[in-house]
């Protein structure tokens, strides 16, 4: 009698279910996608607007050279994906200007002592905690063992990055320039752990990079590979309740959206924990119901989209000014309502659907999400993107004239893709916030997504093999990892810590 093989269901067709899925599909598992949306690709997908591409969560990553490029290998989804150099500068509120010269760490490092010679001391020791952090995080490497030692917490799990920055006595430019890739991940430096800021921001002092057509691109192969492994993919379709659970404390049953009910042997969620609570069968719900009101989320960002002038060539890179030193304001959802402390401005060249070319403006806001305030009225929207635009010029007076605004867009205009009360980046990690990885109440189901692990498109599929790792064990995970996903160029780049 032949076995049939394990039926995985996946919730959540985003980077982090697609990743997933993938993964246990080529590991020789059944396995069906649920997708709440009509199409999958979740925050990867761009819109189009007048034949114009915008990005919606992946404007930028980290190099390809790394640990993405690895992922994506592994996962057969590397081909016909182009990266370039995105260069990111930042502009500190008395007119300090950082161009980071985005080709390593090393010389991320040495910019900085440049630029700030008297501080020399206090950047070394930063610089050697991060590297302790980063020795020990086995995230870098997908075939390096996950053995406990090392997913210990070590002491930068235990301090907020706030009280780093201070203990280390830095002035409040060399600390706004150090603590800046929170506009990445979504923490507050007064809370967020010190070793997983320095997960983030190693990737943005290595190499920043954008992805030619975004993440769109990466839904094209992904949405290739679901087919040849045979994926069930269900899309308008997601879980209403699920059946009680067994005498071994699982569940193998859900009733689904369209009247149908589905059978599987484990369970993968990258839905936020909150979503998931209510459907969880209800002996079960109480404790981990418990742990998630204790969550908060990130911020969201307010974000107008325009184009630029052809007449005024811009070269694709990321300009962040900053109205205030103080991250802990600008990222805490309460205090950026309005004000606008912040704003991320992302130049690209794209192609309109008609193969003409086009120069993009994004520009994001650190605003609150929903629900801590209601949805803006049009008016309320319009006054909004007139303060976030004589911002704009204000910092960059030469773009005056130049820019045409396509739409704006409040948190809750992304609720279609981020469920509705979500920040941008999820869950906001606190030094006392529990560990979500992989972490539900029922035994045979398991999360992942952006809460699992880290935010952004890279911290998300990283969850998805650190799960899918404990989940199909050593050997069946090493068999997945072909030869070509570690050329020569990683191991020089994995070492350079
Ligand atoms: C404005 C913005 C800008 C960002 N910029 C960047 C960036 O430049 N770089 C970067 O790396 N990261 C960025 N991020 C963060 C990044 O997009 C996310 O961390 C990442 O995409 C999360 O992936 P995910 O799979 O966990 O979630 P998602 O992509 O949200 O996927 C979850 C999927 O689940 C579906 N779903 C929801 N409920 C159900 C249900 N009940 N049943 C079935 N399906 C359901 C949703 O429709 C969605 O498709 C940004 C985010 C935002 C909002």
């Amino acid at each position: 009698m032949v076995n049939s093989p394990i039926h995985s269901l996946v919730l959540g067709a985003g980077v982090g279910g697609l990743s997933v899925a993938l993964l246990l599909a080529k590991a020789g598992r059944r396995v069906t996608l649920l997708e709440k949306q009509s199409a999958i690709g979740g925050r990867l997908a761009r819109f189009h607007r007048d034949g114009i591409p915008f990005d919606t969560g992946l404007h930028f990553t980290s190099s390809l050279v790394g640990i993405l490029g690895q992922m994506l290998t592994v996962l057969g989804a590397e081909d016909g994906i182009e990266a370039e150099n995105f260069p990111w500068l930042l502009r500190l509120p008395d007119g300090h200007e950082l161009v980071f010269p985005n080709c390593g760490r090393k010389q991320f490092y040495e910019y900085l002592a440049q630029e700030f010679p008297r501080e020399a001391d206090a950047l070394r020791k930063y610089r050697m905690l991060e590297t302790e952090v980063l020795r020990n995080t086995p995230m870098f490497d997908l075939r390096v063992g996950l053995d406990d030692s090392m997913m210990a917490f070590s002491d930068m799990d235990q301090l907020p990055l706030g009280v780093l920055l201070e203990q280390l006595g830095m002035s409040p430019e060399l600390s706004c320039a150090l603590a800046s890739p929170v506009l990445y991940h979504g923490g507050v430096p007064a809370e967020v752990p010190a070793a997983r800021h320095f997960r983030v921001s190693y990737g943005f002092e290595e190499e920043m990079i954008r992805l030619k057509e975004g993440g769109d691109a990466l839904i094209r192969n992904f949405r290739r590979e679901l087919e040849r492994l045979g994926v069930e993919v269900r899309t308008s379709t997601y879980v209403t309740g699920f059946q009680e659970l067994d005498a071994r404390g699982q569940c193998h049953s859900a009733e689904l959206s369209d009247g149908t009910s589905v059978v599987f042997d484990d369970l993968f969620s990258s839905l936020h924990p909150a979503e998931i609570v209510p459907l969880l069968p209800s002996d079960n719900r109480r404790g981990f119901q418990r742990l998630v009101a204790q969550l908060e989320d990130t911020c969201g960002f307010f974000t107008i989209f325009a184009t630029v002038d052809e007449r005024c060539p811009v070269k694709p890179h990321l300009v962040s000014y900053l109205r205030d030193f103080d991250f802990n304001k600008i990222m805490y959802a309460s205090s950026c309502q309005e004000s606008f402390l912040s704003t991320g401005c992302v130049f690209s060249r794209e192609r309109r659907q008609d193969d003409t070319p086009v120069q993009c403006l994004i520009l994001l806001s650190p605003y609150p999400a929903p629900p801590s305030v209601p949805p803006p009225s049009p008016e309320e929207k319009g006054r909004m993107t007139k303060v976030v635009l004589d911002h704009f010029y204000e910092s960059l007076p030469e773009m005056q004239g130049r820019i045409q605004v396509i739409a704006a867009a409040s948190p809750h205009t992304y609720a279609r893709y981020v469920p509705p009360g979500r920040g941008a980046y999820g869950v906001r990690m606190r030094v006392d916030n529990p560990r979500l990885m992989g972490r539900l109440p029922v035994r045979n189901f398991y999360g992942i997504g952006e809460n699992a692990f880290a935010p952004g498109v890279v911290g998300t599929m990283l969850s998805s093999f650190l799960v899918a790792r404990q989940v199909l064990g050593e050997g069946a995970y090493l068999g997945l990892l072909p030869e070509r996903a570690f050329p020569d160029s990683f191991v020089a780049w994995n070492s350079n810590f």
